[in-house]
């Protein structure tokens, strides 16, 4: 139990960071000193202020805390993850420059009573085609309103497609090399992303929107002088709270960084201290290369950019990620992995890259929609767990109350109790299991695509398993008995 739970716990808190994006539930409470605690929970009693944290219960006295902020609050790896998850679109001063002198006209006309007009976007595309000046602005704004709705809506996909037809129309426009450029951030695709931003530059160049969105695709792309640099100059231009978080994040991570070398192989960018072993570097890129492979057959996908991963000697990483000293790993857009006193692979370590390599690959598959479960269950098989050692319990649980079964599906995990959540994981493996065993890694696939179409979960499942969460329990429970026994 003791080792299960400790991954588990791991795990949790990477549930965290990849669910979470930049506010997690929970407290702040602000201390006189100026220092900001983050909790899951707070109560005042007395004179004493007490704290739920993820490694427990702990105790303040009220004399030194100035106040408590109730809420969301921005979490530790907020900034990182906000990379794929938080960014908000543009809305620089170039978002002022009008694309067309009809703008208001059109985009009241685009959307109406809160449905898309598609009829109205096709006939201003038809009049842009006698080529005059006016009607290609009037169709490059009814193609941004079109692609705002569809960002608003959820669907990046189709809000890409109106962001590069608009761009047809008005291809020195700002704003919309700023909306693609978003878009492709959105969509982890790094590179694309700053090659419109590039182009931005050209026509805005002293727009702190361009410098931000620069930063967080240089971020993503691991290279941490280009991303402070960019987000440095956009603090010049004009002050942003959520730029100089970022910021603080990226010069930290940097600082630690500098004494570090760096290794490339053709998927990954790593990061490790001149203090590891040199043989382990390369012996981790081996692994991670061997597990690219593997994971990419099994979900028939491909990462578009490089993935960083970092190496870290246990202090550092505690250091840096601010995690509580028993968390294993994390992903929060790089792969970090401490990796104190190894001198080689082990089975364990390979594992555990493996585990977080999947949390990547579903992540950026899903563009950020997979559910806790999915992500966990999936991340545990890749790794190679099988549900033989928690079947006889999840059984035992099932009897006794069928419900239990299908607690795990709700979103967050954060509130659950740590007996609960050792639970979560094992049912979380045990339906992938099951949905692998039954309709092979297709299924899976299937599933992945519909969260990336952003269909919610459950509908996601019905769709391909034609089984709602109720019927996927009982199939899963069903499948542990014939598996193995009672
Ligand atoms: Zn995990």
């Amino acid at each position: 139990m003791g080792a299960i739970w400790k991954i588990c716990r791991a795990i949790l808190l990477t549930v965290v960071c990849l669910s979470g994006a930049a506010r997690m539930p929970g407290d702040t409470i602000v201390l006189k000193n100026g220092r900001r605690i983050l909790a899951l929970s707070v109560t005042q009693t007395g004179d004493k202020v007490t704290y739920e944290t993820a490694s427990g219960t702990l105790t303040l006295p009220s004399a030194i805390v100035d106040h408590v902020e109730r809420g969301g609050v921005p979490s530790a790896e907020g900034a990182a993850s906000a990379s794929t998850l938080s960014l908000k679109p543009p809305d620089g001063e170039a978002a002022t420059a009008l694309l067309s002198p009809n703008q208001n006209e059109i985009e009241l006309r685009v959307i109406q009573n809160g449905e898309l007009d598609r009829n109205y976007v096709a006939q201003l595309e038809n009049e842009a085609r006698s080529g005059k000046g006016l009607a290609n602005q009037n169709a490059a704004m009814a193609h941004h309103a079109a692609s705002q709705f569809e960002l608003l809506h959820g669907d990046m996909d189709l809000a890409l497609a109106d962001a590069r037809t608009a761009l047809n129309y008005a291809p020195q426009h700002p704003v919309l090399l700023m909306d693609v450029a978003y878009l492709y951030l959105r969509r982890s695709e790094y590179r694309q992303s700053l090659e419109y931003l590039e182009r931005a530059r050209r026509v805005a160049p002293e727009d702190p929107e361009v410098s931000k969105l620069a930063g967080w695709a240089y971020f993503g792309l691991n290279k941490l002088d280009q991303a402070v640099a960019e987000w440095k100059h956009a603090e010049s231009l004009r002050p942003d709270a959520e730029v100089e978080a970022a910021l603080k994040k990226a010069e930290r991570d940097k600082r630690e960084e500098e004494q570090y070398k760096e290794n490339e192989s053709s998927h990954f960018t790593l990061r490790y201290s001149g203090a590891s072993e040199p043989g382990l570097a390369r012996d981790v890129l081996h692994a991670l290369e061997r597990h690219f492979a593997a994971i990419e057959s099994e979900v028939s996908y491909s990462p578009p950019d490089s993935i960083g991963v970092i190496l870290y000697t246990q202090q550092a990483f505690a250091d840096i990620t601010q995690a509580p000293n028993w968390v294993g790993a994390l992903n929060d857009g790089r792969i970090r992995v401490p990796v104190q006193g190894l001198s080689n692979m082990t089975p364990e370590l390979s594992r555990v890259l493996k585990h977080e390599l999947t949390h990547s690959f579903v992540q950026q598959k899903t563009r950020g929609h997979a559910p806790t479960w999915i992500q966990e269950g999936l991340a545990q098989w890749m790794e190679g767990k099988r549900s033989d050692r928690n079947a006889p319990a999840l059984l035992a649980i099932y009897r006794s109350d069928p419900s239990l079964g299908s607690r795990h599906f709700a979103g967050d995990w954060m509130k659950l109790s740590g007996v609960d959540a050792s639970a979560a994981y094992a049912w979380a493996l045990a339906n992938i299991e099951f949905i692998v065993q039954a309709g092979g890694m297709g299924d899976v696939d299937r599933i992945l695509d519909r969260l990336a179409a952003e269909e919610s979960d459950e509908a996601a499942i019905v769709a391909v398993l034609r089984n709602d969460y109720a019927g996927l329990t009982q199939d899963t429970a069903e499948y542990l008995r014939k598996t193995y026994g009672n």
